[in-house]
């Protein structure tokens, strides 16, 4: 057991707008009390503190945030070594850099190296669970899986799974795939905090027949997710009509093959017809914001009030290595401006709802992680708005919790985060 003191913020439910005091609980005093992993009980300070036992250790951050650990619903862990590649757009991108990185995770030593990295990254940035895709080699999937149980980190992940339009050492014949993505289901989906996610990387990849094996996949294991890219890139777009002429739409494409569903996290999302939004929304699957990647492999701006006007599933996610940072704080603040650009507004509030409850919920785990409640697993993030002398001096004018986040958001990074608690433990040495 211990306890964690600070400044304590979690949502409840949507903003409304700036300024909806609620849709979120703050204690500007509180006290966490963690056991085997969750959180025990939660409240102020002055009303907790009598009741825990005299030789229970606090770790007080004076004058931190203690949120909700953030989460990541879409990145790439074999792409550590890919991020800041230049200049090229998405089909260019994939063959010129990440096809060729991808092909190293054969390597299980390779595999495990960059498992630790990723998740060493991940705490450092506050990321307590991700939605990772793997390389094709089921090594990769098994290293990843392997080190984040040994962390007791919860994360969701799956092998890319393709057997078309890429380079031999990533191409697996259909029931080869097929069969590792199950051996991995069986194996790691629902150990500890583990879960699986069926992985087509996307519709260029995959031939019908290997499509509809992932479908029936998805059928078979009722509560494993599915991962995959969207209507991200023009060129992309144009192939996708070239391979399924008879498909009405992309998004088309994968409904035919089942893989649409509320347990679906389509990436990008971007040149969406309405029709395509309307199946969204129809088969509640998520649509993912990827604010950095889109900017940078210049793939367009991701129209949100469009899709959460119709109703549509949102979350936000980094992309990682698209995506040019873990860290969820600066995809927050891509995401604010990539708005801006279509005269929308990202309010703080909104944006860290997005980042933990919203988040949970979209990987249909609301109440497990991205809340500070009962009953959750004690995955948080500790974050200091003074983290640097820029963000302190404008800290020194901020009037409100509000103006506080939307700082954080716009001028935080990694420096800062104080701390990272996964399943209850530290995850990151203390800074002097
Ligand atoms: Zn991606």
């Amino acid at each position: 057991m211990r306890a964690i003191r600070g400044r304590l913020l979690t949502f409840l439910l949507a903003p409304r707008g700036a300024g909806d005091a609620q849709s979120y609980r703050y204690i500007d005093d509180g006290i966490i009390v963690a056991k085997d992993g969750r959180i025990e009980a939660v409240g102020p300070a002055d009303e907790l503190t009598a009741q825990l036992p005299a030789d229970m250790p606090v770790e007080h951050h004076a004058g931190a945030l203690i949120m909700p650990g953030f989460i990541d619903p879409h990145i790439h862990f074999p792409q550590t070594q890919v991020i800041a590649s230049y200049g090229a757009q998405l089909l260019e991108w994939l063959e010129k850099y990440t096809f060729v990185e991808e092909q190293k995770f054969a390597d299980p030593a390779h595999s495990a190296r960059n498992a630790e990295f990723f998740l060493d990254e991940l705490a450092r940035n506050g990321t307590t669970t991700a939605v990772a895709y793997c390389t094709a080699h089921p090594a990769s999937a098994e290293a990843l899986f392997a080190a984040a149980q040994k962390r007791n980190a919860g994360m969701i992940v799956g092998n890319s799974v393709m057997n078309r339009n890429g380079p031999p050492g990533l191409l697996a014949p259909a029931p080869t795939a097929i069969a590792d993505s199950r051996d991995l289901i069986r194996r790691w989906h629902g150990s500890g905090r583990q879960r699986y996610a069926v992985t087509p990387r996307f519709a260029i990849t995959s031939t019908d027949q290997q499509l509809a094996e992932l479908g029936a996949l998805l059928k078979e294991f009722p509560t494993v997710l599915m991962q995959t890219h969207l209507d991200e890139n023009l060129n992309e777009i144009a192939t996708i009509k070239r391979l399924f002429p008879n498909d009405p739409s992309y998004t088309a494409v994968y409904a035919r093959f089942g893989l649409l569903g509320p347990r679906s996290l389509m990436g990008h999302c971007i040149h969406l017809e309405d029709a395509e939004v309307a199946l969204l929304r129809d088969t509640q699957s998520v649509a993912v914001f990827c604010p950095t990647s889109n900017l940078f492999i210049g793939s367009g701006l991701f129209d949100y009030e469009r899709l959460n006007a119709a109703g549509v599933r949102i979350a936000l996610a980094t992309d990682v290595g698209g995506g040019t940072s873990y860290s969820m704080l600066r995809t927050a603040a891509e995401a604010y401006k990539v708005m801006q650009l279509q005269s929308q507004n990202l309010p703080a509030l909104a944006a860290f709802d997005l980042m933990t409850r919203r988040n949970s919920a979209a990987l249909g785990l609301e109440g497990e992680i991205g809340a500070i409640a009962p009953g959750a697993f004690a995955d948080l993030v500790v974050l200091d708005a003074r983290a640097t002398p820029a963000m302190a001096h404008r800290m020194e004018v901020a009037r409100n919790l509000e103006e506080e986040l939307f700082v954080l958001m716009t001028l935080g990074d990694d420096r800062a985060v104080r701390q990272t608690y996964i399943a209850g433990e530290p995850a990151l040495e203390v800074r002097a």
